[in-house]
């Protein structure tokens, strides 16, 4: 553990505050928190309170308050090192105590810088909601009710040069640190230091652990610039951070993102209940931001402002995710300017069904490139073909350069044949028997022709997996939690799964029992000959593996049907309209590619 900031969330996550407070007071259960005497002034009712799922105490009687570390040191009159040892200790954490002087010196400071901001959100909210402010106004009037203000812990800065300064130093700051923090400015000619954010609605900006670690300040007049935010310091790094990814990393389903460009985005989009969003901090989407999507999502869907500066955004963000080979999508919000008016006027429903329809980035290229050319001339149409054509050499997939080459060529009207001259070169062969161009392989089209059975080695593992299911209630149950009749091929094996779906709570189920439900002999007599007796059933991998396969294969066959349904639609003569049969078989290769997908991701 190098991170010091990984050493600190480590004994906080490892020591639960409530267990170290015990050991010195007596506290006692306040409905899911804990209270009791305060030990820090004296007190006959008590006024000390331990919050236990924020992991932090607060005593309303003299105002003392933190994380387990300052207790401890405030309790042992320790100083920060020689607390982060004793909790280490009683959590029986290894640190090395041997670090040296200077990086000692560092997790004090970061550590200091920590409560800083801690303080410094504190006395913002305060400030907001104590009495009647222009902060507090504009929020409500932006939409925002009490409870979110409260759940992103907003805030309002005085327009005053000191008042933060003078509460911080009041509880026993120094100057030094204040500005080290980044919070307070100095002014080198008249040697005089003063608040940085001032008249402003105060957004913290948490790590992704939760931790406040730095701030944006949005003006409520027409001053510039509009939002200021923290420098960079000890404890913050704007191009290595997400807004919002302390809240979104929790809501993740899917392993699914949104991405937007300010905090009021994030946090409308969070109170109409969409969760899954993350901000980028005022600045273009970074590299190291992007590896932190990754970490949590395969799919982003951008959605940005509309404006020049939000699509040229898009286009940078695109660039950045692909790279790292995550799917990206672009959210259509129609004539509104950003994600916070979008989803007021349409509502949550509306911006899920944007998030359903959003479109491919590969599109969204193409059609924001359509933008720079004129195509009703001749000319301009050749330029963009030539360009969009250098957009959709970039897909590795040949489904999906099928699929764009289609797209591009309705737009242009230039035949596909001549788009994949201009992507493939003159490595392109033209295709003489039109019939044939869905089809990769002959030896694939063989399956296709024949739907009906299915070989031998794809129905053994089905019945492997059947037999397990018979034999043990216990895999049973895992087995059916992460799959369903829908996944196998075998029309016997589905009849059994969905028969079993409806008895799993039988011990063992005979042979003899599966026969009266219609199942053909030759199954029957393949379910009998399958010894379980060389599968280690402990090693959950083994069962893992069997289902990945039955459901490879599901999907492949369902990719065949597909690519047979394109050949019977081109082969169809009823249909007389080209572009009615082109836009069917766009339909059924974006099938193809979602499916494709699915594949790469068992
Ligand atoms: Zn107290």
């Amino acid at each position: 553990m190098s991170d010091i900031k990984d050493i600190i969330e480590e004994i906080k996550s490892r020591c639960d505050i409530a267990n170290v407070i015990s050991g010195y007071i007596n506290i006692k259960p306040s409905g899911s928190n804990y209270k009791g005497l305060c030990p820090f002034h004296g007190e006959k009712t008590p006024s000390f309170y331990i919050n236990t799922s924020k992991q932090i105490y607060k005593c309303f009687g003299c105002g003392e308050g933190g994380d387990v570390i300052n207790f401890v040191m405030k309790i042992e009159n320790l100083d920060f090192m020689d607390a982060v040892k004793s909790l280490a200790n009683t959590c029986g954490m290894e640190i090395n105590t041997n670090v040296d002087e200077a990086t000692k010196e560092i997790m004090k400071k970061s550590k200091k810088f920590q409560d800083i901001h801690v303080e410094a959100a504190r006395f913002y909210f305060s400030n907001l909601i104590k009495s009647k402010n222009p902060g507090y106004e504009y929020l409500r009037k932006r939409g925002l009710d009490d409870k979110i203000i409260k759940k992103f812990g907003l805030g309002y800065s005085l327009d005053s040069w000191d008042s933060l300064i003078n509460y911080l130093i009041s509880i026993g700051y120094k100057s030094e640190d204040l500005i080290e923090s980044g919070l307070v400015g100095y002014k080198s000619e008249s040697k005089k230091i003063y608040d940085k954010f001032r008249n402003r609605v105060m957004f913290p900006i948490f790590d992704y652990r939760g931790n406040v670690i730095g701030f944006g300040g949005r003006v409520l007049d027409d001053s510039l610039p509009k939002y200021l935010n923290s420098p960079d310091t000890l404890i913050f790094n704007k191009r290595q951070n997400l807004y919002g990814l302390n809240f979104a990393r929790k809501e993740i389903k899917d392993r699914s993102i949104i991405l937007v460009e300010g905090y009021m985005d994030l946090i409308s989009l969070y109170q109409y209940g969409i969760k899954n969003v993350v901000a980028t901090l005022g600045t273009a989407l970074t590299d190291g931001q992007g590896s932190l999507i990754k970490r949590y999502a395969d799919t982003a869907i951008i959605s940005y402002d509309s404006d020049e500066a939000g699509i040229k955004a898009s286009m940078r963000a695109i660039d950045i995710l692909t790279k790292l080979g995550v799917n990206v999508k672009v959210l259509n919000l129609k004539e509104c300017k950003d994600p916070d008016e979008f989803i007021r006027k349409y509502g949550v429903s509306g911006f899920e069904k944007e998030i359903q329809n959003s479109i491919n980035y590969i599109k969204y290229k193409i059609d924001n490139l359509k933008r720079n050319f004129n195509i009703e001339k001749d000319e301009d149409r050749v330029k963009f073909a030539k360009e969009a054509s250098k957009i959709i050499k970039q897909i590795k997939s040949p489904v999906e350069v099928d699929y764009y080459t289609k797209y591009l060529s309705q737009q242009i009207d230039i035949s596909i044949e001549s788009i994949k001259k201009e992507i493939y070169g003159k490595y392109y062969k033209e295709s003489k028997n039109k019939n044939n161009k869905y089809i990769y392989n002959k030896k694939e089209q063989k399956i296709i022709e024949k739907p009906k059975a299915i070989e031998k080695g794809k129905l053994l593992v089905e019945e492997n997996l059947i037999k397990i299911m018979l034999e043990s209630k216990k895999y049973r149950e895992i087995i059916l939690f992460k799959i369903n009749e829908e996944d196998f091929l075998e029309k016997d094996s589905k009849e059994i799964v969905s028969w079993l779906i409806k008895n799993k709570d039988l011990d063992k189920i005979t042979i003899d029992k599966i026969k009266s439900l219609n199942i053909c002999e030759e199954y029957i007599k393949g379910l009998e000959s399958i010894s379980l007796d060389n599968l280690d059933l402990n090693n959950t991998k083994n069962i893992d593996d069997i289902i990945r396969n039955i459901k490879k294969n599901s999907i492949n066959e369902k990719i065949n049907l597909l690519l047979r349904e394109q050949i019977d639609i081109e082969n169809n003569k009823d249909i007389k309209d080209a572009k009615e049969v082109d836009s069917k078989i766009m339909e059924i290769a974006l099938k193809i590619v979602e499916l494709r997908r699915e594949l790469q991701r068992l």
